[in-house]
């Protein structure tokens, strides 16, 4: 048994401290907020993207970039910062948008989600947790024909892939999801990944960080990490606002703050963060809404229902650790979920929220073991992270285990930089 500090209270450092207690290890996690999941786990878009996940990265994005510049309510936006991080990482992130790399990087992360579904369904069972959990199926939704006809010719290359993929005329969408015959907006057709689920992120957190508890793992809540100690190449421990605490192991989870854990120990973690809206209203007896998780791919946003609530997210910016909601910003995201449904929800009560995603270049995590001896990451997964969270954290849990992984966990090192 190894004494194990996970750092970060997130969905992937609550998930990993989990798979670390069930190898019986004595586990620790350190947190900065008053609870878990209080970042970017905390109102992400709800979708367990099974079949769906694809790096950001992709050859026709540059294109696309160039024709948002300068649209207020355009999906991405950059405002270049004096940040030399940022530079490195959009050139490193457009060095991924060609169709090999789109190729191996979205075949590393269908690997990471497939497996990460039956990580998740294991946690579920096991534990009992209950997080507004749905499964059944993502529905992507097109609004002109020419997107449609390209996502169908997209779709049928996944399926010769062994991808589940159906694509649906627009009544066929209308039968799967009736909630859209209210559509504002034509639909021209649609791609429905059966695989896929939602659930609540931050509900998932706060259960499976008490049920952790339960277990026996210690969750430090209101402690912020300052230093990862080493001494002659081994990490020993972590010094917080609190005072030092020892360990065997150290796991990073960070999200977007584990590069400024990691860089003072000459580790340089290619994570920038990107920030995204979701917007949240109550469902409220509406008999609109849609049941099954809901990709708008032309806006860019998606769409879950999560217990009585509906919410949208999308847009991507690239304005470093800027945490101000700029309200026409959240607007981009809550119009086009009422486009497609009108009275899926009372728009009046309306939250806005934003978070960082912790986003590589090329969209997978980096998972694995550090130059540092027993400095471990599991950390940068991007717009995927609630997808990977169960998959990457048994993977960590394995290495450090020192338990054969059923997948192969030497693609998502960090090597993969150098
Ligand atoms: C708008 C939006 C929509 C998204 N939609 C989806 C989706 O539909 N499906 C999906 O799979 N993913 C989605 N994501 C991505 C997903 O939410 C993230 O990948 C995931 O939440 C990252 O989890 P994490 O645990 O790594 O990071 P976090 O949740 O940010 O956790 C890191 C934790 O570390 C703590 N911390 C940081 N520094 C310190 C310190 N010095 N000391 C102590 N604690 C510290 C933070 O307080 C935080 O709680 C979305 C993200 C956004 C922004």
């Amino acid at each position: 048994m190894l004494k194990i500090i996970v750092l970060g209270g997130g969905v992937v450092g609550i998930s990993t401290a989990y798979f670390l207690t069930q190898a019986d290890h004595e586990v620790t996690v350190v947190e900065r907020r008053e609870g878990p999941g209080l970042e970017t786990s905390f109102a992400n878009g709800g979708q367990i993207s099974v079949s769906h996940a694809a790096p950001w990265s992709r050859p026709e994005l540059p294109g696309q970039l160039i024709r948002w510049i300068g649209r207020r309510d355009a999906p991405f936006r950059m405002v270049p910062q004096p940040d030399l991080d940022m530079w490195r990482w959009g050139i490193a992130f457009l060095r991924n948008c060609n169709s090999s790399r789109f190729h191996e990087n979205a075949v590393r992360l269908q690997r990471l989600s497939t497996y990460s579904q039956e990580m998740l369904t294991r946690v579920r069972e096991s534990s009992g947790i209950q997080f507004h959990h749905t499964a059944r199926g993502i529905l992507s939704v097109f609004r002109s024909q020419e997107a449609f006809d390209a996502a169908a010719v997209h779709a049928e290359a996944l399926r010769d892939e062994g991808v589940n993929k159906e694509v649906l005329d627009v009544n066929s969408c209308f039968s799967r999801e009736p909630a859209l015959r209210n559509s504002d907006v034509p639909i021209r057709g649609g791609v429905f990944s059966p695989l896929d689920e939602c659930g609540d992120a931050h509900i998932f957190t706060c259960e499976l960080a008490d049920h952790c508890s339960r277990r026996g793992v210690t969750m430090l809540y209101d402690t912020h990490v300052q230093t990862i100690d080493t001494v002659g190449g081994k990490a020993i421990g972590v010094t917080t606002d609190q005072g030092h605490l020892a360990a065997d192991a150290v796991v990073i989870a960070l999200g977007s703050e584990s590069p400024r854990l990691a860089r003072p120990l000459g580790i340089k973690l290619p994570i920038y963060p990107v920030k995204g809206y979701s917007v949240t209203i109550p469902i409220e007896g509406r008999n609109q809404a849609p049941s099954m998780g809901i990709a708008d791919e032309e806006r860019k946003i998606v769409v879950a229902r999560l217990g009585d609530k509906l919410r949208a997210a999308g847009t991507a910016e690239l304005v470093g650790y800027d945490r101000r909601i700029d309200e026409r910003r959240a607007h981009s995201v809550l119009k086009p979920m009422l486009e497609l449904f009108p009275n899926g929800g009372d728009a009046d009560k309306v939250e806005f929220w934003i978070g960082l995603r912790p986003m590589t270049p090329d969209g997978s995590p980096v998972i694995g073991q550090t130059d540092i001896q027993n400095l471990y990451l599991n950390t940068g997964h991007g717009s995927v992270g609630w997808t990977l969270a169960c998959g990457s954290a048994r993977l960590v849990s394995d290495m450090i285990s020192g338990t054969q992984s059923d997948v192969n966990p030497t693609v998502w090192s960090l090597g993969r930089y150098h």
